[in-house]
């Protein structure tokens, strides 16, 4: 038998498959098998990706694999990995690296094994002599009641019992135990930053009525469509619905994914999987080490977990007769990837359930364009026990001194004196976003992006929030020599600075990507929790789907300031922030209301938002997009070509440019962007009627440009469905 071998290596000019010979041990592999293979005088790591009777080449050509590694991924998985690679315009290598068990991918140093270790289990007569007639010392005895209930890992059993190795094979020859190499069991990982949760008795009618489509469409004959999107509004108890839809998948011997946005910002959400399946779910989450993601892959892989719960990348668990997809929070923007395969986990489950016939279930009280145009839906009108959605106050800040609104302090200061939690929210972290010369004007900007730098007052620095260049606090203009620096702009630890003042005693506690590192995240949440009173301030992090009961207050500072970009994607985005923030208000019996300050409160997305009228919002948005043929109307794909130098870039996009040509593909650009992390970048808009179409024309046209002598100067990166 020939195997088909992707060799997983980072370099793009590489390509297989190559045949290689199976023989002896080797025989039996199949699709999934990984392989190390001879490549020239290199041994490389790769996939099989097929298997065939016959190769192309003369027998004497084809080299032997050298070893097969003890994980394998299973065969649609492989496939689904090479359809991420040409969907998204990568390499077969790193489509691959997706679904390859952690710590395999392209070019990664050490390999994970399965671990092993010396294990005890009790016999038959070991029992029997436990019941009397048999002379046993006291440990050994120890030992032996020790290993009634389960077998144990020797070491565990030589701490707790103090018999000791020696002891233990005396009564391996006795036959009274069997001491044996196993597969040690993996190690439950536990996560951080959860309160009780309590459990739910009945579904309401709404709930049983959503649960019963999800079902429907499990039970329904091959072919059908088997998408459904839940609409719920926030605190409807759409966790609920996904806890029995898997319930009923489960029922009928069939696997189900979870898809979170991130577990650290909403692990509550998690566990409540566990809480509810136990050990059969396996809960993917960034805090795990390399071990500890290692292990719950071989649980997910072995069948002995059968739900797996994480973000993106979960949607790539190696789970075999998957029956459920779940989509939680679908709008989130956590579900596209930043890095090459720049894939989108909802596009991407949306494949993997259609070609194993699993239902897609994607869920969100503001739910895409996309999704609403494309999916069947059902919904969940109301809250759980009838409470209202609270109401939501639009301030605006024409002419307004200060960063906070009369109303916004006034409301404040109401949770002050009625001991209440409030969660504000402004998308900007730092002290001031940036530092300008009083007398001359100067700016101080990155030295590698066109961008300002934000200062950090506590950290004592100014940073660039795109590469991570940071530089000590000025305290002159080094142009001009003036010592009068001003402080322009509001973030969050400036907002918090001023918070405590206004609600003290009450405890700020302030969540952004600069409190996130060392478990700052799961602190900030179980404190607030904790608290009786209080305030959460900080990112759109704060307006993840927490839920808080005793939220009274949500506040959204500059809520317009999202939809300054120019991004077609802008109202969408600004409209879900502050849908998705007045969401966490008012869960709990004391009711509770929002405000937002914008500079145009008018805007669109803004007036949807108060009303929380997602309906009313996607239909306007959806007839926006026909009008401008952007998704869902039309695909878009992205190419980006940067250089160390400037020119390169545009003249590499330029060439890309010329070669599209398909009909019914339009390329915009190339425009020039800012330069970011010192490269000088050009990017092309390329607009198609026709997905596949426009995928291969942009393929083509960078694979002949990037492989040219003429544009090495030059980097690509391709971004189908940018957000
Ligand atoms: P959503 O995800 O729609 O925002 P959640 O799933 O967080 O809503 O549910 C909100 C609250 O309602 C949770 O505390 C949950 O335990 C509770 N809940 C959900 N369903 C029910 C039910 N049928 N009966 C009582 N409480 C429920
Ligand atoms: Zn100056
Ligand atoms: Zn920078």
């Amino acid at each position: 038998m020939i195997a088909k071998v992707e060799p997983l290596t980072p370099a793009r000019s590489l390509r297989g498959p190559f045949d290689y010979l199976l023989a002896g041990a080797l025989e039996a592999v199949g699709v999934g098998a990984m392989l190390v293979v001879p490549f020239g005088n290199r041994r490389l790591l790769g996939v099989v990706v097929d298997v065939a009777e016959e190769s192309d080449l003369p027998p004497e050509r084809l080299a032997e694999p050298l070893a097969a590694l003890e994980a394998n991924v299973p065969p649609d998985l492989v496939r689904l990995g090479l359809w991420v690679a040409r969907e998204y315009v990568s390499t077969p290598a790193r489509g691959l690296a997706l679904v390859l068990p952690p710590g395999t991918g392209t070019g990664s140093g050490r390999r994970m094994a399965a671990r092993r270790s010396l294990a005890a289990s009790i016999t038959e007569p070991g029992r029997r002599a436990l019941e009397g007639g048999v002379r046993l010392g006291e440990r050994q005895q120890a030992a032996l009641e020790a290993l009634r209930e389960r077998p144990r890992r020797v070491s565990a059993l030589v701490r707790d019992t103090g018999c000791d190795h020696g002891g233990l094979r005396r009564l391996e020859k006795r036959g009274l135990v069997i001491l044996e190499q196993a597969l040690e069991e993996a190690r439950r990982p536990v996560l951080r930053g959860v309160g009780a949760v309590g459990a739910v008795r009945g579904l309401t009618k709404a709930q049983r009525d959503a649960l019963g489509e999800v079902v429907r469409r499990m039970d329904a004959p091959d072919g059908g469509d088997r998408r459904l999107l839940l609409r719920g509004v926030t605190g409807s108890g759409k966790t609920e619905v996904y806890l029995r839809a898997v319930a009923a998948a489960l029922d009928r011997g069939w696997s189900a994914i979870v898809l979170v946005p991130e577990i650290a910002l909403t692990p509550q959400t998690a566990s409540r999987f566990v809480q509810r399946f136990g050990d059969s779910v396996a809960v993917l989450h960034s805090r795990l080490s390399a071990r500890e993601r290692y292990d719950e892959w071989s649980r997910l892989r072995s069948g002995e977990a059968r739900v797996c719960v994480g973000p993106r990348s979960a949607v790539f668990a190696p789970l075999t007769a998957l029956g459920l997809i779940v989509v939680d929070e679908e709008h989130d923007g956590s579900y596209k990837q930043e890095g090459d395969p720049r894939y989108d986990a909802r596009h991407v489950a949306e494949r993997r359930a259609e070609v194993c016939g699993a239902v897609l279930l994607a869920g969100s009280a503001t739910p895409r364009p996309e999704s609403v145009l494309r999916y069947e839906r059902v919904e969940l009108r109301e809250r759980i026990d009838s409470r209202g959605l609270p109401p939501v106050e639009l301030v605006g800040m024409a002419g307004v001194s200060g960063p906070l609104h009369e109303r916004t302090r006034d409301a404040l200061d109401e949770v002050r004196r009625r001991e209440e939690k409030a969660i504000v929210l402004l998308n900007r972290r730092g002290w001031s976003n940036y530092l300008s010369c009083a007398e001359c004007g100067r700016v101080w900007e990155c030295p590698n992006c066109d961008v300002t730098l934000v200062l950090h007052r506590a950290a004592g620095r100014m940073s660039c929030h795109h590469c991570g260049h940071a530089e000590p606090v000025p305290c002159s203009c080094p142009d001009c020599g003036s010592v009068s620096v001003s402080r322009r702009g509001l973030g969050t630890e400036q907002l918090g600075a001023e918070l405590e003042r206004l609600v003290d005693p009450l405890p700020v506690l302030r969540l952004d990507a600069d409190t996130a590192p060392g478990g700052g995240i799961a602190r900030a949440l179980e404190r607030f929790d904790a608290a009786p009173a209080g305030v959460l301030v900080g990112t759109q992090m704060v307006a993840k789907g927490h839920d808080f009961p005793d939220v009274t207050l949500g506040v959204v500072l500059d809520a317009d300031a999202t939809l300054r970009f120019p991004d077609f994607r802008a109202e969408e985005r600004t409209f879900a922030l502050v849908a998705q923030l007045a969401g966490r208000s008012g869960r709990g019996s004391r009711g509770g209301k929002v405000v937002v300050q914008a500079l145009d409160p008018q805007a669109r997305a803004l007036r949807h938002a108060a009303r929380h009228d997602s309906e009313g919002f996607v239909a306007g948005e959806l007839e926006r997009r026909a009008a401008l043929g952007y998704p869902p109307h039309g695909n878009l794909i992205r190419v980006v070509c940067s250089s160390h130098e400037p020119g390169p870039e545009t003249a590499a996009a330029d060439a890309v440019r010329r070669l599209i040509d398909a009909p019914g593909v339009v390329v915009l650009g190339p425009a020039p962007l800012f330069r970011l992390k010192a490269r000088e970048r050009a990017q092309l808009v390329v607009k198609a009627a026709d997905r596949a179409a426009g995928i291969a024309a942009v393929r083509a046209a960078v694979e002949s440009v990037s492989s040219s002598a003429e544009h090495r100067g030059a980097s690509y990166a391709v971004d189908v469905d940018p957000q």
